[in-house]
């Protein structure tokens, strides 16, 4: 990050994003103070242990008084609740960000609750792995990711850069795009792959005991890099399901038109069919390393 760009920045979640945001500004911005807030005490300890802040709290009214930057970590389910809590002790022209991975949602959540005396920027760093806590944290994480900010027409622009900024400086690099577009282009890249993937992993796990003990064994074969995408925390996923329901539903029709199609070209034997998809589609695997998002 090159140099500092808030003074007090109040964590409001620290887990997965929440940690690995603190490192990068321990690392790049030793001036700033963190401020990180969790509910949990085993949460709170094992951050004073990481020495990822400079005070903790489990409480959200405490964790952003003075603040310049306070950036909303937390699963979607606990928005409203934190926005209704610190709203009122929020600091005159303070910036609110957040990380959540459904836009709608989020803006739903806190744009009512917060006061017009601060800037909210919506914002998610599209970066992340199926750990989660503090101690899963790492600076490198936003490294190379898009960072995607779904700017209010009454957001203050100068609050947009400066939260940009801090992105940036965490490697990420910032796109701008409307909330409702946000969540459709994540409905296609994350939210289906993962229902997919939560789908065939309980699936497998429904087959008898022998065939269980050998889809564990070959693994390897496809279905490992499933079951990594199936390790993904419980509580967020069942958010975001929740919190991006139109754009997921309207998704998966279309997928399941897609697999019907594969299904008659195996029953058929239409190879052409088979091979133009697949080859289609190797070709997109292709483009996403070129972009070096693999
Ligand atoms: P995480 O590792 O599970 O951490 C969640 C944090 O929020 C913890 O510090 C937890 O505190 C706190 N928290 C949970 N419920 C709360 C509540 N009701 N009130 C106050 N604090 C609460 O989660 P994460 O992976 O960092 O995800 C956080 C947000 O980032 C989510 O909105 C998610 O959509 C978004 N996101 C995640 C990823 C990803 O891949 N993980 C990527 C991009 C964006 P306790 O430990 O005390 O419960």
């Amino acid at each position: 990050m090159s140099g500092q760009i808030f003074d007090r920045v109040a964590l409001i979640g620290i887990g997965l994003i929440g940690s690995s945001l603190a490192r990068v500004l321990r690392r790049d911005a030793p001036g700033t103070v963190i401020v990180a807030c969790a509910r949990r005490a085993e949460t709170l300890a094992a951050v004073r242990r990481l020495g990822i802040a400079d005070e903790t709290t489990d409480d959200p009214a405490v964790a952003v008084r003075d603040a310049d930057l306070v950036v909303v970590a937390t699963p979607l389910s606990a928005y409203s609740e934190v926005g209704r809590r610190i709203a009122p002790v929020l600091r005159d022209g303070a910036i609110v960000t957040d990380v959540g991975s459904v836009k709608g949602a989020a803006i739903e959540a806190l744009r009512p609750v917060l006061p017009n005396r601060v800037h909210f920027v919506p914002g998610h760093p599209v970066a992340g792995t199926e750990h989660s806590g503090p101690e899963a944290g790492f600076a490198e994480l936003f490294h190379d990711r898009w960072c995607i900010l779904t700017p209010l027409p009454e957001t203050d622009p100068e609050a947009v850069a400066k939260v940009a900024r801090l992105w940036e400086g965490a490697g990420m690099r910032v796109a701008m795009m409307a909330a409702d577009h946000h969540d459709k282009v994540l409905a296609v890249t994350s939210h289906l792959p993962h229902l997919i993937a939560y789908t065939i992993v309980g699936t497998a796990t429904e087959l008898g005991q022998d065939l269980q003990s050998e889809v564990v064994a070959y693994s390897a074969g496809g279905f490992r890099d499933f079951t990594r995408i199936a390790a993904s925390d419980p509580v967020m996923w069942r958010d975001i399901f929740l919190s991006n329901r139109e754009a997921v539903l309207e998704l998966l029709q279309r997928f399941s038109e897609d697999l019907t199609a594969l299904q008659r070209a195996i029953r058929r034997g239409d190879g052409e069919t088979l091979y133009n998809w697949f080859d289609h589609t190797r070709a997109i695997r292709r483009s996403i390393i070129e972009a070096k998002q693999a």
